[in-house]
């Protein structure tokens, strides 16, 4: 494969190399099964306590058993929401933002066809959550509620005000889930001071493999499961344990706190920050989406006025950078992202929008081959634009 430029961190991560060196052994010697009688099985139920206690330890839960292994953070997603109100018995309430990932929004859609009351909190033209709003809808409804709001989004970085909306919603009654896909990692994490129910991550965008994800459930919380079979994760998702994958998302923990204390957040938002200065220095019309001080480190949303994020995203591959857009092509026609969108952003500057996403292996050479790279496609691309006046 030629050698690319990676800058789409969001959509996913490389796995580290010492997460891939932590899972072999699990794979080629400790391949058992933890639930088996037999000890060839039974040893590696003890690395998979652990790892489960580093999970806990990383995310400030109290106990290991608050920690639900999962298949993916659409599965976790999917579980906190379905299965809080599978253990209501009358219909509820369900407090979510429109800017949430389809993994949250699906199921809140499912169960606004099953007579729920789904109700989506807006943003501003900063894409910050309307606390506001927040508080009436907790005020205006009766019986039970859950409330599930992401600590940071996924396509501009914004980061929502996750302990206020925790505690304005437990006073209410609410239980709390919160999507923290893009916050582990890159946010100090701990459910210690932020007082959510429930709290989803994933391997994936932390340097561990895809296809496990993180249930966090405090203890108390009434859910019922949302995979039945047999009674692993104390029979609270069945299907036998993914060991590999849980060492690996162990390990992933262990290296992200590693890198939230050693000064990695801050060179990864340098780089970010040089980025977004340079494009708006070099690219006429541009224009950053999403709240400038109140960002995670790594993402950078950026509009290039007039032009299509796609063709641009193309260009770029073409000259081995990676990027993404919120945009998706369906149907031979390009739908904005719902979150720009949700953010009001201007029509000349929906369309036109990028995504770069940092991680702790993106080097400023790379940043500096980019900053060369995007003036040119953009200006190409505008030259062909019927919306610019040449
Ligand atoms: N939630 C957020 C905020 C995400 O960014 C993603 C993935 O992009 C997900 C959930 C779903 O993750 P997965 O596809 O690994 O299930």
């Amino acid at each position: 494969m030629p050698e690319v430029i990676y800058l789409d961190n969001n959509a996913t991560t490389r796995p580290a190399p010492e997460v891939v060196e932590a899972m072999l052994p699990y794979f080629n010697e400790a391949w058992g099964n933890p639930s088996s009688m037999h000890a060839f099985g039974g040893h590696v139920a003890r690395p998979v306590a652990e790892a489960r206690e580093t999970v806990a330890n990383f995310l400030g839960a109290e106990r290991p058993e608050e920690i639900l292994f999962e298949g993916c953070a659409t599965e976790a997603d999917n579980h906190a929401i379905l299965g809080v109100a599978a253990a209501w018995n009358q219909p509820g309430t369900i407090i979510t933002s429109r800017v949430e990932h389809p993994a949250v929004l699906g199921p809140c859609l499912r169960l606004r066809e099953l007579g729920h009351n789904v109700i989506e909190i807006g943003v501003n033209n900063e894409g910050l959550f309307d606390l506001e709003a927040y508080e009436a809808a907790l005020a205006a409804t009766p019986g039970p509620k859950l409330v599930s709001v992401m600590w940071a989004n996924n396509e501009t970085g914004v980061i929502f005000p996750i302990r206020k909306i925790a505690e304005l919603g437990k006073a209410a009654g609410a239980t709390i889930h919160t999507d923290a896909v893009q916050a582990a990692g890159k946010l100090a994490i701990n459910v210690k001071d932020v007082p959510v129910d429930l709290l989803t991550i994933a391997g994936h965008k932390m340097h561990a493999p895809k296809g496990i994800g993180v249930l966090y459930v405090r203890r108390g919380t009434r859910i019922k499961p949302l995979i039945l079979g047999g009674h692993q994760e104390r029979g609270r998702r069945g299907g036998t344990e993914n060991v590999p994958y849980i060492i690996g998302l162990a390990k992933a923990c262990k290296l992200a706190t590693a890198a939230l204390s050693d000064g990695s957040e801050t060179r990864i938002a340098r780089l970010r920050d040089k980025l977004e200065a340079g494009l708006l220095a070099t690219c006429p019309d541009s224009r950053v989406n999403g709240c400038r001080t109140c960002r995670v480190p790594n993402t950078l949303n950026i509009s290039f006025e007039y032009i299509e994020g796609e063709s641009v995203l193309y260009h770029l591959s073409d000259r081995g950078i990676c990027a993404s857009s919120g945009s998706a092509c369906a149907a031979g026609s390009l739908e904005p992202s719902h979150v720009i969108r949700a953010m009001g952003v201007p029509f000349t500057a929906v369309h036109g929008s990028i995504r770069f996403s940092l991680s702790r292996y993106t080097t400023e050479h790379e940043i500096d081959i980019t900053l060369r790279h995007v003036p040119e496609v953009v200006a190409e691309m505008r030259a062909l634009s019927p919306f610019v006046k040449h």
